[in-house]
């Protein structure tokens, strides 16, 4: 059996783009170093705050609460909260949401659910069975944004703490680039500036490839929801993760050097495409920098056909 690169336990894993064996001890360690670390870069917590952590009960919204929990359940100025937001799909978010409950509930952690219904008064399956071309992430991914701001400003939250991996962040840099859409690629996150009216997100582990969440999770037992939305087969990210997969088989560290590459030209995108000026939706009066919000263009659309 390979041994540990750090000590002599029998290895659990292989890193390939460093090549490192890691006995679990070493491999938790990498993980939460590299957390912690990139945290820090992220944002500074100053004084008292309320962190919520946006969970669907997946692997990596689960592994990013355990770990937000860890790191800062004892800050006794620091309260944690969790929102899973309910898009109504039959079949799978009613299975991830007494997952969801149940790893709060293990944390002493609260837990919110925000439906898509209640928000925006239609489920995710009543606007798949439309067939509307622009296809249902289009929808989903506006509406889900829209349920975490609201509950979170209703929860008074400072920060919000989503689960995207590096492999999420690395196709999400490529969508952008490929779709020419920078502006978008310079808003992606983790924010730095907070903007009247949105909640600004912290993404702990954009630097952890998918792979290695999931073998976080298992090691150490967390219950998580481990299926596809049945929606999933017509997103395009899909073409973007094939894409993504065999440029890092064929060269290990790709992932790692497309989000360094991105980060490197942040600050530059940020300077080309500074953040609009905001007015208040005409429906809803959310902020926005056209006349109507994203979600309220939506909804009209689905109630204009
Ligand atoms: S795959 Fe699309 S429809 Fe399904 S949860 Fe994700 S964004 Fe929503
Ligand atoms: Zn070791
Ligand atoms: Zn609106």
């Amino acid at each position: 059996m390979t041994a540990c690169s750090k000590c002599h336990a029998p290895a659990i894993t292989y890193i390939r783009y460093n090549g490192t064996h890691l006995c679990a001890e070493h491999f938790f360690d990498y993980v939460e170093r590299r957390v912690k670390k990139d945290l820090k870069k992220q944002w500074k917590t100053t004084g008292t705050e309320i962190i919520a952590v946006a969970l669907s009960g997946g692997k990596d919204s689960t592994t990013v609460l355990h770990l937000t929990h860890l790191i800062f359940s004892k800050r006794r100025n620091i309260t944690l909260h969790a929102i899973t937001v309910d898009e109504g799909i039959r079949g799978y978010r009613d299975h991830s949401l007494p997952i969801a409950k149940r790893n709060c509930q293990a944390l002493g952690i609260e837990h919110h659910i925000v439906s898509f219904k209640d928000v925006v008064g239609h489920t995710m399956d009543e606007i798949a069975a439309r067939h509307d071309d622009i296809g249902e992430c289009s929808y989903c991914g506006v509406f889900r944004r829209r349920c975490l701001n609201q509950k979170s400003q209703g929860l008074g939250v400072d920060r919000l703490i989503t689960g995207h991996n590096l492999d999420d962040m690395a196709q999400s840099i490529l969508m952008n680039f490929t779709n020419a859409d920078l502006a978008k690629l310079a808003r992606l996150g983790p924010h730095t500036k907070v903007q009247p009216g949105f909640v600004p997100r912290s993404l702990p582990l954009r630097t952890i490839p998918e792979q290695e969440v999931m073998l976080y999770a298992i090691l150490h037992g967390f219950e998580f929801h481990n299926a596809e939305c049945p929606y999933a087969v017509r997103a395009a990210r899909g073409t973007f993760r094939d894409v993504l997969a065999t440029l890092e088989d064929v060269t290990p560290g790709t992932r790692h050097s497309i989000l360094k590459s991105y980060d490197d030209l942040r600050e530059m995108l940020l300077e080309q495409y500074p953040s609009m000026r905001l007015n208040h939706c005409r429906r809803c009066h959310e902020p926005t920098s056209q006349q109507y919000c994203k979600t309220c263009l939506l909804i009209q659309r689905l109630e204009s056909t």
